[in-house]
């Protein structure tokens, strides 16, 4: 069987690793049409802060380890059609100008996404970066030194634009974060949460402009000089846009079902509109474990579970991708926080009637000295019907945010409040208290629901 897999980021390295593990006897070609097999924009962070010196050591595999396993690696070749009927793709060699035909018995399709460019004057203007990728984490790297760049104006406060802020304000600059949208971060924590993490970048530098439109980016010799918004100007030498992700699908529409938002439509077992073409990765979408519906959620993870499950079900489909909660995790200097399924804030988004419980507790119990034990945030939403648990968010500055996980599991396993309120979860001073936040949210929304 020869398997061809297009793209070397999360979906495509997790399916070229479980072809490797479970089909020995496949012919694998994996193809990546930029200059660096499997850059992790996840890790990009830790490289512009410096905590990781080598952008280069931010991938999970290189050309050469991958050959040795026996992979026929192509990099700076893009597959450029596809044509289902002969089984057949089409290759650019970008390195040579040469194009040539391949045959494949399974196509896997990890094409991933690109961020979105604002459609506002100054667009074009250098110095206009996004966050994605290697090339511009390099160039991001070079802003984050060069004595020019005072002023950075980040649009988007997701959790993108939110890492960027972070950087360029450790960095030294003055860091502007715009956002449509009246909170920071809006789409992951509620307003509880929202209105400390604000109060923490601005007591870092940083200067949170919410509830703006950008309507123009300005600029002089070329270059960004100020961003304005239908509120106010900001001087600016460095703009980073981070307003989210399109699907690199557009080469793509007339060969596969595409959904309105341009993702390639997938079964649950990846499986495309065309025989023996899977997809995974942020090209595609998820079912998201609240609604049991499809949804649009880019995360590595959803990424590497779905390239799993293409291999698993490559000639079989037998075994459907599990829903995910769409959890993440950040920290915003000294906070950490997480959060998994349905927010009150996004409750709308998603057509869903929610009811939660917000509890404050300290990390331990209360004879541990203050300073080693700091404020816990947490909220629980879940069905006012049932009680199912729907989403929940947690923040704190000691490190609890593995606690979304118990979380996720609840979503996906269908729990409910009374599932959560007695659970056994383990007490050891140095870490939580005798009830988990857990065990103490549940109970209270026990107590409402009834
Ligand atoms: P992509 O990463 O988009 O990669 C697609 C690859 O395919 C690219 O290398 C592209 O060049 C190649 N390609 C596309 N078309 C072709 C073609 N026709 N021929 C050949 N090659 C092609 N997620 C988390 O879960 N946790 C995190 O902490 C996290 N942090 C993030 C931080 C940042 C700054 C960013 C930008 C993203 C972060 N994500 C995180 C999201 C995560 O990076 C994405 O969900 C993930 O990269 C999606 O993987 P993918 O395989 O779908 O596609």
């Amino acid at each position: 069987m020869k398997v061809i897999v297009v793209g070397s980021s999360h979906g495509g390295y997790e399916a070229v690793r479980e072809l490797l593990a479970t089909q020995p006897d496949a012919e694998i070609q994996w193809y990546e049409k930029g200059d660096f097999v499997s850059f992790l924009s996840c890790g990009m962070q830790l490289y512009l802060e410096g905590v990781v010196k080598d952008v280069n050591s931010v991938r999970y595999a290189t050309a050469e380890g991958m050959r040795s396993k026996g992979v026929h690696v192509f990099v700076r070749q893009e597959v450029a059609s596809i044509s289902p009927d002969k089984h057949e793709v089409h290759v650019k060699n970008l390195a040579d100008g040469s194009e040539r035909d391949e045959s494949y018995d399974k196509l896997i399709l990890s094409v991933g996404a690109v961020p979105v460019a604002l459609p506002i004057p100054g667009n074009d203007l250098q110095n206009v970066y996004y966050m994605r990728g290697r090339d511009w984490a390099m160039k991001l790297k070079r802003a984050t030194v060069e004595p020019t760049i005072k002023n950075v104006v980040v649009i988007g406060s997701g959790y993108i634009g939110i890492e960027a802020a972070e950087v360029f304000a450790k960095a030294g600059k003055n860091v502007t974060v715009v956002d449509i949208l009246p909170r920071l971060l809006s789409v992951y924590l509620d307003k509880e949460f929202t209105s400390v993490l604000t109060k923490e970048m601005e007591a870092n530098g940083i200067h949170a402009a919410t509830g703006e439109t950008v309507k123009e980016i300005v600029g002089k010799d070329g270059k960004v000089a100020k961003v304005v918004t239908d509120q106010a100007e900001y001087p600016a030498e460095l703009v980073v846009e981070a307003v989210g992700v399109k699907p690199n699908t557009k080469w793509l529409a007339d060969t596969l079902d595409l959904n309105s938002n341009g993702t390639i439509k997938t079964d649950e077992y990846q499986r495309t509109s065309q025989p023996d073409i899977f997809a995974v990765g942020d090209a595609t979408k998820v079912k998201f474990a609240p609604t049991d519906k499809p949804a649009q959620i880019a995360l590595a993870t959803n990424g590497r579970r779905q390239g799993r499950y293409a291999v698993k079900n490559l000639t079989d489909a037998k075994y459907p991708t599990p829903a995910v909660s769409g959890s993440s995790a950040l920290s915003v200097f000294d906070y950490h926080f997480a959060s998994t399924g349905i927010k009150e804030g996004t409750a709308d988004k998603f057509g869903v009637q929610t009811q939660s419980v917000y509890v404050e507790d300290t990390y331990r119990p209360p004879f541990v000295p203050k300073d080693q034990n700091p404020k816990v945030q947490f909220k629980l939403t879940f069905d006012p019907k049932d009680g199912r648990i729907l989403g929940a968010q947690i923040m704190s500055k000691a490190d609890v945010t593995a606690n979304m996980n118990v979380i996720s599991l609840a979503i996906q396993q269908k729990l409910t409040v009374d599932d959560l309120a007695y659970a056994d979860f383990f007490f050891q001073p140095g870490f939580d208290r005798p009830w988990n936040i857990i065990n103490v949210a549940a109970q209270k929304a026990q107590r409402e629901l009834n």
